[in-house]
């Protein structure tokens, strides 16, 4: 059923992994995806992930995934059952068991130990705001802190042990790099290691008042999990210096190399874990699992495949240049694997009753009708005919625009798998709506074209007598524009797409009565369906549209 994975094109990453095999640095290689446990993961991170866990499987090599969870007041076990069940949904399957950055606590305190031993790290009681003076700016040097130097490597492990210990209140003093202060790089300022915050941690508890900070932890994790390439985003190009710098200066089993990737981004979208939050939480979508979100868990209750988004990860490809990237080329990546893989029905999302005047029990036949056209073994099903049937209220117009297929009255179409059918008449309410079509079938048209006449336009339709009641919820974009939060100054929200989400009562053909949810169907003519993992009863079908059959935002 599933299409067959393309090889990865080669990127400067795969080059740099070749020549460390040529060359013997490595004989094998590890990689690791290192989330933050503060929220749902997104359409960037499964970049990440497709790239850390592609890599380690084409080179079987092994690919770790690792809480980075230093950070306890935005952490939870929430966040981080998530992203496990959003990295295996994807495909994908870590090393071993989970790691947490918080394993490596007890190794860190001992590490930044022998860093102050070395003369490498200081205790600073600095305040924040001096600290941000002293720290001097992109044109200026930074000047040294009174602590810098005025104490001795006992005063600063016993501070430090004292920090530990939880004998000064959160935010009174930090452990410190000694590194320099008039660095062009602000990053080695003498960056903090630890700092003083009584959190609650979801996995060490009360155990620690102090926490260290990302850079110090990242690298260290990544030494002692043998990590051999350690890949990130751009913005951390310029922390790598400090990676380096602690590595060099403490006594772990190896030295990884960190190389920075482009962020993707995608139009018409965000990919702010923080700006996610805040659509959750203002309630401007249902949860982070609302099929508008650029969320895993979004795209999947939306319908997107693991596939389609693996699939979507190798097209954009790896580099570091800029990787913007229009929401069109995800869709049409989706669109791609869904049309192999969908089974093909009828649905109607916008009613207009039909009543075929000339229907006559018995003569008029039902038709069997395949899956899908290049794929016979999933098999058929029967198509019922009735007296009364739904079409797409769209598929009418008294006034047709030029070029019009579908039906008018006085005019022609073929219901899809079934008769060649004529529209006699509209019927109209009090108001004037038109509210029932009186049509007639040519009997001789089943399956076969009538003699002498064209007819062009296919149009779907129902037996009102065999179809089942369902909802569909036709989701557009999230944005109205390709750039939502370019402009720091002005709200995101304002460019929220109001018609992102539309809810339709119709009908659906009564095969798909037993569709567990997710199951995926291209409905003919209106695009491809999932049913929703959430809300979708056999009895009370719910339908996610996924993505259109064609990209509606081309113009
Ligand atoms: P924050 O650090 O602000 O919480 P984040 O998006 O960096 O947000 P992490 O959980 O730290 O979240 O990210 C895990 C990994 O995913 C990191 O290696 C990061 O570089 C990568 N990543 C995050 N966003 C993107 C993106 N848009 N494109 C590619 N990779 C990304
Ligand atoms: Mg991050």
């Amino acid at each position: 059923m599933s299409s067959t994975p393309q090889p990865a094109a080669s990127n400067f990453i795969r080059s740099i992994i070749d020549a460390d095999l040529a060359s013997g640095k490595h004989s094998s290689i590890v990689t690791r995806f290192p989330p933050e446990p503060n929220g749902y993961l997104h359409i960037g991170h499964a970049k990440s992930i497709c790239l850390n866990f592609g890599l380690a499987l084409d080179y079987q090599g092994k690919c770790n995934l690792r809480f980075d969870d230093t950070n306890p007041e935005k952490e939870n076990e929430e966040y981080a059952l998530s992203i496990q069940d959003d990295v295996r949904w994807l495909g994908f399957q870590w090393d071993g068991n989970v790691r947490w950055a918080s394993d490596y606590f007890d190794a860190l305190y001992e590490f930044a130990v022998e860093l102050i031993k070395k003369g490498l790290a200081y205790v600073d009681t600095l305040s924040p705001e001096q600290m941000r003076d002293y720290r001097g700016t992109l044109t200026q040097a930074g000047t040294n802190s009174p602590c810098r130097n005025n104490n001795s490597v006992e005063q600063n492990l016993e501070a430090f042990e004292r920090m530990k210990n939880g004998e000064f209140v959160d935010g009174s003093m930090v452990l410190r790099a000694k590194i320099d202060m008039a660095s062009p790089n602000m990053n080695m300022r003498d960056p903090v290691l630890y700092r003083i915050k009584r959190a609650h941690h979801i996995r060490t508890g009360d155990k620690w008042c102090i926490y260290p900070m990302y850079d110090y932890t990242h690298c260290i994790s990544d030494a002692l999990e043998g990590i051999t390439h350690s890949l990130c985003t751009l913005e951390f190009e310029d922390h790598r210096p400090l990676y380096d710098w602690v590595l060099d200066n403490v006594t772990v089993p190896c030295h990884p190399r960190q190389y920075e990737f482009s962020r993707l981004e995608l139009h018409y979208t965000i990919t702010s874990k923080r700006k996610l939050l805040q659509l959750v939480t203002e309630g401007r979508v249902s949860g982070w699992d609302d099929p508008r979100m650029p969320t895993i868990i979004g795209m999947r209750r939306r319908g997107y495949t693991p596939e389609g988004i693996r699939e979507f990860a190798r097209l954009i490809g790896i580099s570091k240049s800029n990787n913007t990237v229009d929401m069109a080329v995800l869709e049409s990546a989706i669109r791609d694997d869904l049309e192999s893989r969908a089974a093909r029905v009828m649905a109607v999302v916008k009613p207009l009753k039909v009543v075929i005047t000339n229907f006559v029990d018995g003569q008029t036949d039902s038709r069997e009708a395949g899956f899908h056209p290049q794929h016979p073994e999933f098999g058929a099903r029967i198509v019922p005919f009735g007296r009364e049937i739904w079409i797409e209220a769209d598929d009418f117009s008294e006034v047709p625009p030029p070029g019009w297929q579908r039906l008018t009255v006085g005019g022609e179409v073929r219901l899809r798998y079934s008769y060649v059918m004529r529209c006699d008449e509209a019927v109209r309410d009090a108001a004037g709506n038109v509210v029932e079509l009186r049509c007639s079938i040519d009997p001789d048209t089943l399956g076969k074209n009538p003699t002498g006449r064209k007819v062009k336009g296919v149009i779907h339709w129902l037996s009102c007598a065999h179809a089942l009641a369902a909802e569909f919820r036709l989701y557009d974009r999230l944005f109205t524009v390709p750039e939502p939060d370019a402009d720091k100054d002005v709200d995101f929200c304002i460019y929220l797409n109001p018609a992102s989400l539309t809810t339709a009562q119709g009908w659906i053909e009564s095969c798909v009565k037993d569709a567990a949810p997710e199951t995926r169907y291209q409905f003919e003519r209106l695009g491809y369906f999932c049913a929703d993992r959430r809300d979708h009863r056999p009895g009370k079908p719910v339908f996610n549209r996924t993505v259109t059959l064609k990209d509606s935002w081309a113009k």
